[in-house]
């Protein structure tokens, strides 16, 4: 398999008036090609930074980025603006549970997809105005047809969510980062939005980010995830071992809100406290404050990100030296 998106000791700060607050640390993983990542966590954790500092999002002003993100051999923190505008929407689309790249107000629905379209797929008009209205469909668009001839304020807010949606899948990317991408939906059109999500995948062979709360949703789409607390990675792991193994006590926290494994009920239940604020984070273990397993060491020093097994990595003291993780490395490398 060959990896189309590597990240490498990402670390984001944000300059304030005063202070500087770091919202990521030393963020380590990769996507391989066709494969869909999972990142989960709770708001606040350092998710959708990440994912917007891959697309360049992040205003340069305030906020700075060290580390390396390459995307198909090229390190995207170095590339010039026009080379990332050239890739942004092309190569990588992204698509936001608020549309945060927003529709041109003065070009009707269907001329902008359309024209994203034929920017980025050899068509003809005609052929590119037909993919629109098919996507449009797909989309669960009703009257696509009148749609597409409509302004973007005309619509409500989830229909241009599901206007940008169709956009962003019509254009084949070759890396889709959806961030929460149907939690604003309903569960008919947000099940209509992963099956297009699935298709483009097995069509194109995209590889595909989702950013998600739902566990439910990463069960059902994803090869493998992250978990995200705090501004760094707490657990790696392919899908089937981070359900049926959870090492990190954060990750067993988020299991806890599935009641049963065959019941749709997949939200999570905030586990008990709050994601430390950026400005004040705590000495050792992050998780540390709001963790029912908490030892003394957890309070003085942060745990590295360790193998516990193959492929799966966690960053908890349980698993610390000579423990568990000292055999799993044992492992890992034979
Ligand atoms: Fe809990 Fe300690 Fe592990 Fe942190 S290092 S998750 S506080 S057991
Ligand atoms: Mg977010």
């Amino acid at each position: 398999t060959k990896k189309l998106l590597e990240v490498h000791d990402l670390k984001i700060a944000f300059r304030g008036q005063d202070t500087t607050v770091t919202a990521v640390t030393g963020v380590s993983f990769h996507v391989n090609e066709g494969e869909t990542l999972g990142i989960v966590g709770e708001s606040g954790c350092g998710k959708s930074v990440t994912s917007l500092s891959v697309m360049r999002l992040l205003p340069e002003t305030t906020a700075r980025i060290d580390g390396r993100i390459e995307f198909d051999g090229q390190d995207l923190l170095k590339l010039p603006e026009a080379d990332i505008q050239d890739i942004r929407g092309n190569r990588i689309s992204m698509i936001f549970q608020e549309p945060m790249t927003s529709l041109n107000p003065v070009y009707t629905i269907g001329k902008q997809i359309d024209e994203a379209i034929l920017l980025h797929r050899k068509m003809s008009g005609k052929e590119a105005r037909a993919l629109t209205l098919e996507m449009l469909k797909k989309v669960g668009i009703p009257r696509a047809e009148d749609i597409a001839k409509e302004y973007p304020y005309q619509l409500s807010g989830g229909m241009r969510q599901r206007v940008m949606i169709a956009m962003a899948l019509a254009c084949h990317p070759r890396l889709l980062i959806a961030d929460e991408p149907t939690t604003a939906l309903d569960v008919t059109i947000q099940a209509q939005i992963l099956d297009l999500m699935r298709h483009l995948r097995r069509d194109t062979g995209a590889s595909i980010i989702l950013i998600t709360h739902d566990l439910g949703v990463v069960a059902e789409m994803c090869e493998r995830v992250l978990v995200m607390y705090a501004g760094q990675i707490v657990e790696e792991a392919d899908v089937v071992s981070l359900f049926t193994q959870p090492k990190h006590p954060y990750t067993r926290g988020l299991m806890q809100s599935i009641p049963q494994l065959n019941k749709k009920v997949s939200r999570l239940i905030p586990i008990p406290g709050q994601v430390p604020p950026l400005s004040n984070m705590p000495p050792g273990c992050r998780f540390a404050p709001r963790c029912p397993q908490a030892m003394d060491s957890c309070l003085t020093e942060n745990p590295q990100l360790l193998p516990v097994a193959a492929g799966h990595t966690c960053r908890c003291w349980l698993y610390g030296k000579g423990g568990e993780a000292g055999d799993a490395r044992h492992i890992v490398g034979s």
